[in-house]
């Protein structure tokens, strides 16, 4: 989808990213949509909060039945807007989603049950504890373009179940896939206030922001991260930023060079390498470097390229042709400062408008922007390493901490480098796919985001926790209010809990006791 401002009103433009054909144009909400979407959202929510949660999950499975029964539109949707393989939308979309339905039916109940807070301190033993976990109200949603499905409708999901409504803007350049979510989840039977989609652009997010929701769920760059940070700090609004990645891939000297070259391939150009887990920069031991790399670049030689429609496609083509000069211009950068294209590195124009060529970049440096900032698009730059603190080091040598791997034969090795890896998720002998393990939490550490989704982190990012405490000795006055006496009883109630000697505990107690006989107040 492409923006153009008219008079008075911003239109959006949905397109075919592999053909360039205009599918649909939109109007961009106004901001009096978006307070009136929230007004709504706010006004229906009461009733879906007080709703048995049993009803909820009604509807979550009749969404779950009707999503895989209309699989195939859903699917030709996504990738006619988003450009990916078809398998893809299939797989990394439809799948996750149905996943995410399976899990949220089986971990809704006990999740909202009443948590038990056992007191361990003797003074306040006669207290019940309990946790009660309630949602925030109106959730915004802001969604990016690369898993336009998924992204939105597994927080979305997480949001509703938990008894929240949710306004969701997604992408300007996805909106379709966004717009079948809403009609499956309202064909399901959920109230059209309780789950609302505002079509729009930057400016739109930014009013969606400013609304009066209670709390922001946020997928999208870095710049636009730090953007909703400060609007969202000027009202203390509770945020979750699902933000970029660098995701590096450690392979160690005692790897599998074939499987972990086609995990490379596979994590490095899946979804033309617009997911922000992808493999964007691979480490190398140099005892196996060039084996590793030829390898890489005959399976890169396989791939086919083409409309993301065609069953055979493994690379669709690029959202759009900023997203491509991005790419151009960090190859060309890496090119000129001495790395070797050993395939690709330049855009297939023939094929369609966005087509790049899956490239594999070797002797590459990690001064270069290939290395440094995120590519996000279907590159995969290798550089060699001696150790594996060196690989370590190089992996942690980042502004960003999404998700890494490590390849080893010996998985104990694997775990032990894993943790000393500064990412949000770390995947042994495996790339990309922990967001499609439901009960994984998603998210990142440093630039690349604050909070999870998914599994049961991501949960609790959906609810308010308030906490329940209940006396359960009503008629007896408390021994730390008014009728402060001499501080010897409390040395000695403190004595009493905390002393190391027998005798000096038995004292404490005993000198407590006129805790319990205080002046009357
Ligand atoms: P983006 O930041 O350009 O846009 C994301 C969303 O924010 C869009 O809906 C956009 O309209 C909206 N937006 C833009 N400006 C805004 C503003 N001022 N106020 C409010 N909303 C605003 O990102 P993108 O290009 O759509 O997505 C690609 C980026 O998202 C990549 O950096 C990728 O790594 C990241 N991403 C992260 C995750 C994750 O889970 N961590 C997942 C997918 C994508």
């Amino acid at each position: 989808m492409s923006i153009e401002t008219t008079i008075g009103t911003r239109k959006l433009v949905s397109i075919n990213p592999a053909t360039g054909e205009i599918l649909r144009e939109f109007e961009c909400a106004t901001e009096l949509d978006v307070l009136e979407a929230v007004r709504r959202a706010r006004t229906a929510q009461r009733s879906w909060q007080d709703a048995p949660l049993r009803h909820r999950l009604a509807i979550l499975r009749a969404f779950q039945q009707l999503l895989n029964e209309r699989k195939r539109e859903v699917a030709r949707t996504i990738t006619s807007e988003a450009g990916k393989p078809i398998v893809e939308a299939l797989l990394t979309e439809i799948l996750v989603v149905l996943d995410a339905c399976r899990f949220l039916l089986q971990e809704s109940h006990g999740f909202l049950r009443e948590e038990a807070v056992p007191h361990g301190s003797l003074a306040t033993k006669a207290k019940r504890g309990r946790l009660i976990r309630d949602p925030y109200g109106v959730m915004g949603i802001i969604s990016p373009w690369n898993y336009p499905f998924s992204i939105p409708a597994t927080e979305t999901l997480a949001a509703l179940v938990t008894g929240n409504a949710v306004v969701l803007k997604p992408s300007e350049l996805t909106s379709l896939s966004s717009l079948e979510l809403a009609s499956l989840l309202h064909d399901a039977g959920l109230p059209e206030s309780v789950f609302q989609i505002i079509v729009g652009d930057g400016p739109t997010g930014a009013a969606l922001v400013e609304s009066g929701i209670d709390k922001l769920v946020f997928t999208g760059s870095v710049a636009t991260g730090k953007r909703m940070a400060q609007s969202a700090a000027a009202r203390l609004l509770p945020v979750v930023l699902e933000l970029g990645g660098k995701d590096p891939m450690i392979v160690l000297d005692d790897a599998d060079v074939d499987v972990a070259s086609s995990g490379a391939v596979w994590g490095g150009f899946v979804n033309a390498g617009q997911a922000c887990l992808s493999v964007e920069r691979c480490y190398v031991h140099r005892s196996i470097y060039d084996r590793f790399v030829f390898a890489c670049a005959e399976k890169a030689k396989q791939l086919r390229v083409g409309n993301g429609l065609n069953e055979d496609t493994d690379v669709g083509p690029m959202i759009h042709e900023r997203q491509l000069r991005t790419v151009e211009q960090q190859v060309e950068n890496a090119r000129s400062g001495g790395a070797r294209v050993v395939i690709g590195g330049e855009r297939l124009g023939s094929i369609g408008p966005n087509f790049y060529a899956p490239t594999v970049l070797a002797e590459v440096t990690h001064e270069m922007r290939v290395m440094r900032d995120e590519t996000f698009g279907p590159v995969l730059p290798i550089m060699a390493f001696d150790s594996d603190a060196e690989g370590v080091r190089l992996a942690n040598d980042s502004e960003y901490g999404l998700a890494a791997s490590v390849w080893t034969r010996d998985r104990g090795r694997g775990e032990n480098i894993a943790r000393q890896i500064n990412a949000g998720t770390v995947m042994v002998n495996d790339a990309v796919s922990c967001f499609a393990i439901s009960e994984a939490p998603h998210g990142g550490v440093k630039a690349s985001g604050i909070g999870r989704t998914h599994g049961r982190f991501g949960l609790e990012e959906m609810v308010r926790i308030k906490y329940l405490d209940s006396d359960l000795v009503p008629g007896i006055k408390k021994p730390w209010w008014y009728g402060y006496g001499p501080t010897k009883a409390v040395e000695g109630f403190l004595d009493f809990q905390f002393a190391r000697g027998l005798m000096q505990r038995l004292r404490g107690g005993m000198s407590s006791i006129s805790l319990l006989t205080r002046r009357k107040l």
